[in-house]
């Protein structure tokens, strides 16, 4: 098991910034997710990690001994790739055994260790067929076998499940999760799937434009958003961000009406406001309540029945939807006129120039 430490570690194409300069600690047994949209350079810096792409800046620290130009094989860490990449003229068990064949491991040990990590991903019954006789759910099992097998310091997988359709990715999911907590290895995983990225991560490093936009575990980048970029990423659907003005205590809705602000947030708004008074309001979807006596008048567009809950879409007076997430037994008709409140504890702020949070200090 490992310590992985990114300082200032970057990338350039020429004179494209794939990674600006990134700072990340890893600890030794944590699960770190890298979350962004396509080509926000997730996978270049897992690339990086492993040393299959060299830094044009920065620091790469492996317990403490700087990797940074050392040979990928030289680094202790298994990569596991969304392509399954197994040896199609090799049965599994040789596609199992070949990393220790190639340390020059006895055949004993690799009888059992092939043995155990097989046991460990139920593919016993399958290890004299070959590859392409198996489901992608299998194959996937066995790469991940593959990489288990050598006992690295430090897994970095890329996407592994993004082949699988979604039944499979839900149960491999669950596996590749139930594996860490019983190996405890390192662990740093790639996806654009924030649903997948909430379900795995001990911790979430979400990236946007080459940027880290925020590190935090997954309750924190859901509930204390650093910007608007992680507001609108997570979540499905994201926050609900309502621009307006502020004043004296008054949250104004443009062409809608006023909301008071919880006295709690007074201050901090206060402080960071000026001019015109301008900033984004931010709820999540289960902020919101609805009843006859709710402060903010608006008027149902929209319904989506999910199995266990309704998500109620409703239009503001300015033609701004918000998202609210409400019983399943709750019917509301197209158009008629509703009146929600927020919980004062999930609303939040957010800076429109900058984009950054408003941090309220929270007093013992
Ligand atoms: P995806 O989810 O689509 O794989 P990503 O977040 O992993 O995206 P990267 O693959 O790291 O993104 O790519 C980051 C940026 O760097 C992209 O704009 C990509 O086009 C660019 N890039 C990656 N590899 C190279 C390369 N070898 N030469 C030039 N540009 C590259």
């Amino acid at each position: 098991m490992a310590t992985i430490e990114l300082i200032n570690v970057e990338k350039k194409f020429g004179e494209f910034n794939a990674v600006k300069p990134m700072n990340l600690t890893i600890n030794n047994g944590e699960f770190v997710v890298l979350l962004g949209p396509s080509g926000c350079g997730k996978t270049t810096s897992l690339r990086m990690i492993s040393g299959l792409e060299a830094v044009t800046g920065g620091q790469i620290l492996l317990d403490g001994r700087d990797v940074t130009w050392a040979h990928p094989s030289d680094r202790d860490i298994a990569f596991v790739f969304q392509f399954f990449a197994l040896y199609s003229h090799m049965t599994v068990r040789q596609n199992i055994s070949f990393p220790l064949q190639a340390q020059h491991e006895t055949k004993d040990t690799i009888r059992q260790r092939v043995a155990e990590v097989a046991q460990l991903l139920r593919i016993e019954n399958v290890l004299d067929a070959h590859p392409s006789s198996l489901s992608g759910g299998d194959q996937q099992r066995v790469a991940l076998a593959r990489a288990l097998v050598r006992r690295p310091a430090a897994f970095l997988m890329d996407e592994p499940l993004g082949a699988l359709d979604a039944e499979f990715r839900e149960t491999m999911r669950a596996e590749i999760k139930r594996l860490h907590i019983e190996q405890h290895a390192t662990t740093v995983y790639v996806t654009h799937d924030q649903i997948e990225a909430m379900a795995m991560g001990d911790r979430i490093v979400v990236m946007s434009a080459a940027e880290v936009q925020q590190v935090g575990t997954p309750a924190q980048v859901y509930h204390n958003p650093a910007n608007l970029f992680v507001a609108r990423f997570i979540g499905s659907p994201g926050m609900n961000l309502i621009p307006g003005q502020y004043a004296q205590g008054v949250f104004n809705i443009p062409d809608c009406g006023p909301y008071a602000v919880p006295a709690e947030w007074q201050p901090a708004l206060n402080k960071a406001i000026n001019g015109e008074g301008k900033v984004v309001l931010g709820f999540r979807p289960e902020a919101v309540t609805v009843s006859a006596q709710g402060e903010v008048p608006a008027t149902v567009y929209a319904t989506d029945l999910h199995g266990g809950y309704t998500m109620l879409h409703m239009d503001l007076c300015n033609n701004q939807l918000v998202h609210a997430r409400t019983t399943r037994e709750t019917q509301y008709k197209i158009n008629t006129p509703v009146r929600f409140d927020l919980n004062p504890s999930m609303v939040r702020f957010f800076h429109p120039d900058t984009e950054k949070a408003i941090v309220r200090e929270v007093t013992a």
